[in-house]
């Protein structure tokens, strides 16, 4: 079931996903060679409490920290922990917080210091793909457009997407309805309307789209163990426009 938003609830999803945006801000300025994905973790937990909000992720269905930090060949849900990054690894970073009854959520991917032109191309090539997507979340467009303008900037750059995991509606819920795949044909699938707000999240594989999840239940890996990209925003279905609840602008500045 697909739960329409009003113009004031989309006014509170965009305070919640401003405050995933600065968190990710936040993160990305302690990011350098040293540092463990556990320490920002807790930089992370304490600005989005600082701000009055709740993290989303700690605690869901048993996840154990405020954010997913996946390194290098892993994709997504990787947990925070003791590793310290090291100058050409990657990291995305997936984030949310609650506050006033909605959820925010998006994800960056992180270069610690400088990375090879490959790997920053893929970072390229998927960030582009999230706003491909984005372009076509707008009235009278299906998702199938979404999934199928995110398949062809990433497959066309060369690179590869992960199928287990998609994007989704948000609101109240972290994860509602509808399913926001990442690949499929356009012209397919729910008609989009004013008032729906979803994640698009295109995670991107440099070699095969095949994954593996480790013992952990929850790090989801590359099993050529090729890097992977992760973007992701929260954006509200437009007229003509998506308008983008939460933020890349306090990270790239
Ligand atoms: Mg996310
Ligand atoms: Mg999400």
């Amino acid at each position: 079931m697909i739960f329409l938003k009003t113009d004031e609830e989309i006014e509170l999803l965009k305070i919640s996903n401003t405050i995933v945006a600065k968190t990710l801000a936040e993160v990305g300025r302690n990011i350098k060679p040293g540092i463990t994905t556990l320490q920002l973790d807790k930089i992370a937990e304490t600005y989005i409490r600082d701000c009055g909000a709740v993290p989303s992720f700690l605690g869901y269905n048993g996840f154990p920290n405020s954010i997913c930090t996946s390194v290098n060949d892993q994709v997504v849900h990787g947990i925070p922990d003791n590793y310290e990054l090291k100058e050409g690894d990657i990291v995305s970073v997936d984030c949310g917080a609650l506050i006033n009854g909605f959820h925010g959520d998006s994800c960056y991917t992180f270069a610690v210091g400088p990375i090879s032109h490959e790997v920053a191309a893929l970072l390229e090539s998927t960030k582009a793909a999230l706003y491909s997507g984005i372009s076509q979340a707008v009235e009278g467009k299906r998702l199938g457009d979404v999934s199928a303008a995110i398949q062809a900037k990433a497959e066309g750059d060369g690179f590869s997407i992960v199928r287990e995991f998609t994007g989704h509606g948000i609101g109240r819920n972290m994860h509602e309805d509808p399913l926001v795949r990442n690949y499929g044909p356009s012209r397919r699938g729910l008609k989009l309307r004013k008032g729906m707000v979803i994640a698009i999240e295109p995670m991107v594989n440099m070699g095969s789209k095949s994954i593996y999840i480790k013992k952990d239940g929850w790090t989801a890996c590359t099993t050529d163990h090729l890097p992977a990209a992760h973007f992701e925003h929260t954006v509200a279905i437009g007229r003509d426009k998506a308008e983008i609840l939460s933020s890349f602008d306090f990270i790239e500045k």
